[in-house]
């Protein structure tokens, strides 16, 4: 991991301490009583919370979430933020609940197909040990970005990457499936180009498509169905590999897709290659989702070959997981998925992935403007655009420790137009994404406890994490852990969360060299 703990945790001080000077200084001037008035408005809507924890009683709250309630007393006691405390708020009763079902769900998912878990074989059947040699090609498409690499193995756990790395933009990923994958084929014909390479020299490729894909091999799959934005046409029900092998023909490329590859189970198998002790790998970026390593027993659905390892990759697609009994859903989660690409869908991971978190902010600043309690209820054309609020921003204004949160103030008025914010706003915006921000380490937390659960793994287990949201979110990974402690006690000292490099283009290169022979 290489989150720096000790600068953590000064830069966590330190913010604690400016903060509670901030609100001391506040009260002082403005004589407002310091303590949060306790609030009894139900939520506006019927979100049924049976065990949100009210603020005046964070016993199950983790060490860093109660540092952070240093919201101007005169705010809270009007109302709106007490009632969005309570709303976001996990506690430790409903994160058991959750992993107890979601371990459930998952037991479903592999019995039979059509469950809410998808629990897809990958049929990737065996990890690297780390002595695997080669160069390989891999292309990974996550959702935001799209890279051609080009992956070394050295042995002994060692890879070399070179890479390039495109945007997909909104007009590929919402037009024609065609275009889209000569897009792709285009791509890998200029880095062909750049490495002074002969496209019409036989070569195998990874293919990491990190979308639900029933998969029929390892080089092999139809899209069950689009997510995180995209929704191009032509390519659901269709085989991806085909597609892609087809406009690499077109391009005059004799590249040959040999592994189709989820980024989770790229991510896992490109950690295991120098980690034996990996089991999972998850995602943390524009989506969610995991993979982890099952035994084949365990598979009661699988009716293929029982590969001589006895296990099997399983990607979860956890990011379907829907429960409205046990996620806290609030109205902020129902009106962004109501405008969503993919309605009802996807819910766990629009309540935790990058390309959401900013947008649920959004729309809770949104409802603060509206009832006078932010902006002195002026809103911005920016701010009223939806997923303008970035993800990204939440992290600046998490990491934002000044004693007038100026970055924050450059956030909202630089970046989002909004006009002359005070110190007071900027709090309690920072606190709104506090919130947001809290809420989804949490529920990931669950998702890894439940896996590790399953899987009966207490014991010893990496779990190699990829993504954007893990990786620069402040916090995000100290949030989980103190979740993972809250769930599993002691045993959470044996689940070691670690920074995956780079995981899904290695990943899908390793496959192929794992399985090039199939
Ligand atoms: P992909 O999902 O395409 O593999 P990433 O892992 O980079 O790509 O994730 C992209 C997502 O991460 C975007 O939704 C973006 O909002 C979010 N993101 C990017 N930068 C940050 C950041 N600094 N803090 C939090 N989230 C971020
Ligand atoms: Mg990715």
């Amino acid at each position: 991991m290489d989150l720096d703990t000790p600068l953590f945790i000064f830069g966590l001080t330190t913010g604690v301490a400016l903060t509670a000077a901030v609100q001391y200084f506040i009260s002082a001037w403005t004589g407002a009583k310091t303590q949060h008035s306790k609030d009894t408005t139900p939520p506006r809507d019927s979100v049924h919370h049976p065990d949100a924890s009210p603020i005046t009683s964070p016993d199950a709250l983790p060490a860093i979430r109660r540092q952070s309630w240093n919201v101007p007393s005169f705010v809270a006691a009007e109302g709106t933020l007490p009632r969005l405390e309570r709303e976001f708020t996990v506690s430790s009763h409903r994160l058991q609940t959750m992993v107890r079902h979601l371990v459930n769900e998952m037991k479903k998912g592999l019995a039979q197909d059509g469950h809410t878990l998808k629990m897809i074989p990958s049929y990737v059947i065996s990890r690297p040990t780390g002595f695997e040699t080669g160069s390989f090609f891999a292309l990974d498409l996550g959702g935001s970005n799209f890279r051609v690499c080009l992956v070394t193995l050295e042995g002994q756990g060692q890879t070399r990457v070179r890479q390039t790395k495109h945007i997909v933009s909104d007009e590929l990923k919402t037009g024609t499936g065609e275009a889209l994958f000569d897009f792709f084929a285009e791509c890998i014909g200029k880095f062909l180009q750049e490495l002074g390479l002969n496209p019409s020299e036989p070569r195998s490729l990874g293919f990491t498509f990190s979308f639900p894909i029933e998969q029929h091999a390892i080089n092999s799959g139809t899209l069950m169905q689009w997510n995180k934005g995209f929704s191009a046409t032509g390519v659901l029900k269709a085989d991806v590999v085909e597609l892609l092998n087809k406009a690499l023909k077109k391009a005059h490329i004799n590249i040959k897709v040999t592994a189709l590859v989820n980024d989770t189970v790229g991510t896992l198998i490109s950690h295991a290659y120098r980690d034996p002790q990996t089991y999972v790998g998850v995602i943390f970026g524009t989506g969610t989702n995991a993979a982890y390593v099952e035994r084949i027993e365990e598979i009661p659905k699988w009716t293929g070959p029982i590969p001589p390892t006895k296990e099997m990759v399983i990607n979860t697609e956890w990011g379907a997981y829907d429960e409205a009994s046990v996620l806290p859903i609030t109205s902020f989660d129902r009106d962004l998925d109501r405008a969503s690409t993919n309605p009802r869908k996807q819910i766990f991971e629009k309540m935790i992935s990058g390309m959401y978190l900013g947008e649920i902010v959004r729309h809770v600043l949104l409802d603060l403007i509206s009832t006078g309690e932010l902006f002195k209820g002026r809103s911005s054309q920016t701010l009223t655009t939806p997923y303008q609020f970035e993800t990204a921003y939440m992290s600046r204004i998490e990491r934002d420790h000044s004693l007038e949160l100026s970055d924050t103030k450059a956030v909202l008025e630089d970046i989002l137009g909004l006009q002359a914010t005070t110190v007071q706003d900027r709090r309690i915006v920072k606190h709104v994404c506090e919130l947001v921000g809290i809420r989804a380490a949490r529920l990931s937390a669950a998702g890894v406890a439940a896996i590790v659960t399953k899987m009966n793994r207490l014991d010893a287990c990496t779990v190699a994490v990829d993504g954007s949201v893990f990786q620069h979110y402040p916090h995000f990974a100290n949030r989980m852990r103190d979740a993972l402690r809250e769930l599993l006690g002691i045993m959470a000292e044996n689940i070691v969360l670690e920074q995956a490099r780079d995981g899904s283009g290695e990943g899908a290169a390793l496959i192929a060299a794992l399985h090039g022979h199939e």
